[in-house]
């Protein structure tokens, strides 16, 4: 039966390779099944295997592509396409000033915020990321609400992060309460405020662990992400606010002592990595080896308007580039493959999500991604792992399967007018940006 949007059993064929990222499944440490397929059955993996039963299946013919999971961007801020291109030659501190900061003021409607992050989520999914953690600003409760129908009608799996403001404590509860639990594919997370050791930042973050802690959310702040966020003590204002354990998820955490990297992980603390979006903001560059060493969750992430172009495969690119250009050492953690996993179960690990996502696993949820290598940036072929990291980008992406539906289909997202969305999105930036540029 060939391929129709309607069916709800659908076997992928003959992949030339999966990639399960599940050892038991497949060869190496990646789980790969050379000639694979993948039957999806509603919104879950039913098999995984070579030469699976396609009767009364729907058939994608692989033969030729590459089949993954899809990708955890465990740190993203959407909005921020409304101020790609913004402070390109300033630091992290700086371009918060200019280009972040100065948008709390211009009441951005719910309508405005829904066309800005509309245009990231597609861009994300473009990629083959299937699920997004978004660290959302949440300038105003109608932007909130704009923020997030965006994201419902992406169909994308996502965390929203609700940044906490101790006024916000009702909405956050409200939002968690109308708009995320009934959709199994949100969660909440609660955003925190830069930690620092004033009093009153202190006393918001105590307000925001219980919360957090009241409805069983992740916590997720900005962490050493600059080099000067040394003296504002975070990691004992975390720890005095009860924050510093599982629940907690730290963005960046460029600059840490070995002290710290033994600290948290003893506390079970989960980390992202954004390398090019430290890149741009020259932030440093984050001691990825010393806290893989002590077993740290660490997963990737685009990181919102620090980095210009949504590509997951560049992030993982720039994830094994830094690491190897700081060390002089090609074999330095992460391995092309600790790259892949970094940026799937890895991330979903963060997340604890890991046993609904982040691989091809008979039982997990159906998010899943077909590129194809066959084309000038990726061909020919020699190595297809490797190639996947150091060669692919969004547009090898042909297939993006969330939750067993259809987002992307033969490279093209479903009934999505580009043009009306860039227009869209253009006008909220022809609004916002003049009070940028004073
Ligand atoms: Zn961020």
């Amino acid at each position: 039966m060939q391929w129709s949007p309607t069916m709800r059993r659908i076997l992928i064929r003959n992949a030339d390779l999966v990639i399960t990222m599940e050892p038991q499944l497949g060869d190496g440490v990646l789980g790969l099944i050379p000639g694979g397929d993948v039957c999806l059955e509603d919104d879950r993996i039913a098999a995984v295997g070579q030469g699976l039963d396609g009767s009364g299946a729907c058939i994608i013919e692989a033969t030729g592509k590459l089949v993954l999971p899809g990708f955890v961007d465990v740190h993203n801020h959407l909005w921020q396409a409304l101020i790609r291109g913004c402070g390109t030659s300033m630091a992290v501190g700086a371009w918060l000033q200019t280009c972040v900061l100065p948008v709390d003021r211009l009441n951005v409607t719910a309508e405005e915020a829904y066309a800005v992050v509309r245009l990231s989520t597609l861009d994300v999914l473009s990629t083959g990321v299937t699920t997004v953690v978004d660290w959302s600003h949440a300038f105003s409760p109608d932007f909130v609400r704009g923020n997030v129908q965006a994201l419902l009608d992406s169909g994308l799996r996502f965390a929203f992060a609700y940044r906490g403001r101790v006024e916000r404590l009702e909405d956050m509860r409200a939002l968690k309460r109308d708009l995320i639990d009934p959709n199994p594919r949100a969660s909440l997370q609660i955003g925190g405020v830069n930690p620092t050791m004033a009093e009153e930042v202190r006393h918001t973050l105590r307000r925001m662990t219980a919360l957090a802690d009241e409805m069983h959310v992740k916590l997720h702040v900005h962490l050493l992400e600059a080099a000067d966020n040394r003296q504002e003590e975070p990691l004992r204002a975390l720890d005095l606010a009860g924050a510093l354990g599982p629940m907690l998820i730290g963005a960046h955490a460029v600059h840490l002592t070995d002290d710290d990297i033994v600290l948290l992980a003893r506390r079970g603390v989960r980390l992202t990595h954004c390398p090019l979006s430290n890149m741009r903001l020259a932030s440093g560059i984050m001691r990825l080896g010393s806290i893989h060493a002590q077993g740290l969750r660490v997963g990737l992430g685009l990181d919102g308007g620090t980095n210009d172009t949504s590509d997951m495969f560049n992030t993982m690119r720039a994830a094994v580039g830094l690491q190897r250009a700081v060390t002089c050492n090609p074999a330095v953690y992460p391995t092309v493959a600790d790259a892949l996993r970094l940026a799937t179960l890895g991330g979903a690990e963060v997340l604890d999500m890991a046993h609904q996502i982040g691989s091809l696993a008979p039982g997990k949820q159906a998010d899943i991604i077909i590129v194809n290598p066959q084309t000038l940036n990726f061909a020919p072929r020699f190595d297809d792992v490797s190639q996947v990291v150091f060669n692919a980008q969004p547009s090898n992406v042909e297939w993006v399967f969330v939750e067993g539906r259809v987002l992307k289909e033969r490279g093209q997202l479903v009934g999505v007018d580009a043009e009306t969305v860039i227009a869209d999105a253009r006008r909220v930036a022809r609004r916002v940006h003049p009070a940028l540029r004073r």
